[in-house]
């Protein structure tokens, strides 16, 4: 491996560290307001005086971000994607700048970096940008002179020298790519959950904290609805092998470890229940696949249930806040086309699902005994996902993570 003044992620990541390197990110809730900075300033501190080598990455301040994209909308009904990142990479900024205050109050020196200040390069696409490269020299220096580092999650600088931002939920992308060019041990995931759940605990109260998930599972999860980490992170931790801790952001307690599987180890046969309202599912006739989904990519939907009913009619779902590029795309390209968004889909995801029969049989006979109907029924080998009426979600999510005997009542697993 040739050092270079650029390095590439995968180049850093078989250097040794002189010290161990951890990456420890907040979220949003966590740095809400001056006592959460504090605290996660203390955290940093702490971390620093077990003898790591610190990277802090934060996200925006509470709501700043969703405020920030409310203000542009107001100035303009469409931003302009470039002026928009330079807008948004603004929230992460003030926080990680507070959080070095705090820490240098603390009696500790901390240095804090905007995206591109870290050596964060990264593909042109503005709003949704994805990490090419890491060039981690900076960050690295600072370490070697014992700073504790707070770099502003979310966002880089692209090779043409603009701001980008990485997509909503970005600050876990780039927690992992540090932790990835750091070689870090491990990158931890501070949040309000605590860790990853066997169900949104606002519906099931008796969900359950998963000690551990595999890569493959938290993959589905992410994309089902549980947007406790963001898809691209999880991708990025499971193509550079960084194992994942989500933990609590209070109390030092254990959380949830994404690894990859471990085949020696039983897995549950279901993990985790998952569910989102925040889909459309479309029924299109009149256009061939491979049209309509380069189209579709073409304008940047993001396409997940694709079910094919029938010679000419095709199904598939998208996000809501997708529906005017998905509607102005079947439109363009002259389908007959309908849009249904009073369904929500429900996932039920487990890696040891692979070896255990049965899991489609209880499912459906638990949705029959609540006498409701499911649609667009689609599997992998992890997952079962299916959409019901909105209506229907709460109890049907209820009802299976019951059936799966998921709930710490009654949870097997520990
Ligand atoms: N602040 C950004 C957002 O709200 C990024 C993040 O928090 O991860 O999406
Ligand atoms: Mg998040």
């Amino acid at each position: 491996v040739t050092a270079s003044e650029f390095e590439t992620v995968a180049n850093v990541a078989s250097e040794a560290t002189p010290r161990g390197a951890v990456v420890m990110k907040f979220g949003e809730a966590s740095v809400a307001d001056a006592e959460g900075i504090t605290r996660v300033a203390s955290k940093l501190v702490a971390a620093h005086e077990r003898g790591a080598r610190v990277v802090g990455v934060v996200s925006a301040m509470g709501r700043a971000t969703q405020e920030l994209v409310d203000l542009a909308r107001q100035v303009s009904p469409s931003p302009d994607p470039r002026e928009l990142d330079m807008l948004l990479s603004v929230g992460e900024r003030i926080s990680c700048a507070l959080v070095a205050m705090a820490i240098n109050d603390l009696g500790r020196e901390a240095v804090s970096l905007t995206g591109s200040q870290a050596g964060i390069i990264t593909d042109g696409a503005h709003n949704r940008a994805r990490i090419v490269e890491i060039r981690a020299t900076r960050i690295r220096d600072a370490l070697d002179s014992d700073r504790i580092v707070l770099v502003a999650g979310f966002q880089g600088m692209s090779e043409g020298r603009d701001i980008t931002t990485l997509g909503r939920g970005g600050s876990d992308t780039t927690a992992v790519a540090l932790a990835a060019a750091l070689d870090a041990g491990a990158c931890e995931i501070y949040a309000d959950s605590g860790g990853i759940l066997t169900a949104d605990p606002r519906l099931v109260p008796d969900a359950r904290k998963l000690g551990s998930l595999t890569y493959e599972e938290m993959l589905e999860l992410a994309a089902s609805g549980v947007e406790t980490l963001q898809l691209r992170s999880v991708e990025f931790a499971r193509n550079h092998g960084v194992p994942l801790h989500v933990r609590p952001t209070f109390g030092d307690a254990m959380g949830t470890w994404i690894t990859e599987e471990d085949e020696h180890v039983e897995k549950p046969i279901i993990s985790s229940v998952a569910h989102t309202v925040d889909e459309a599912v479309y029924r299109v006739q009149g256009a061939a696949p491979a049209e309509l989904f380069a189209a579709l990519a073409g304008k940047d939907v993001s396409v997940d249930t694709i079910i094919q009913t029938g010679a000419d009619v095709i199904v598939f779902s998208a996000p809501l806040d997708e529906r005017g590029a998905t509607a102005g795309t079947l439109d363009e390209l002259g389908a007959t086309w309908s849009e249904r968004s009073d369904l929500g889909k429900i996932s039920l995801v487990g890696a040891g699902m692979k070896s255990h029969p049965g899991v489609a049989a209880r499912t459906f006979a638990t949705l029959r005994s609540l006498r409701v109907e499911p649609q667009f029924i689609s599997t992998s080998p992890i997952k079962i996902a299916f959409y019901v009426h909105h209506g229907d979600v709460d109890r049907v999510v209820r009802a299976l993570h019951a059936a799966f005997e998921l709930g710490s009542q009654t949870g097997e697993q520990g």
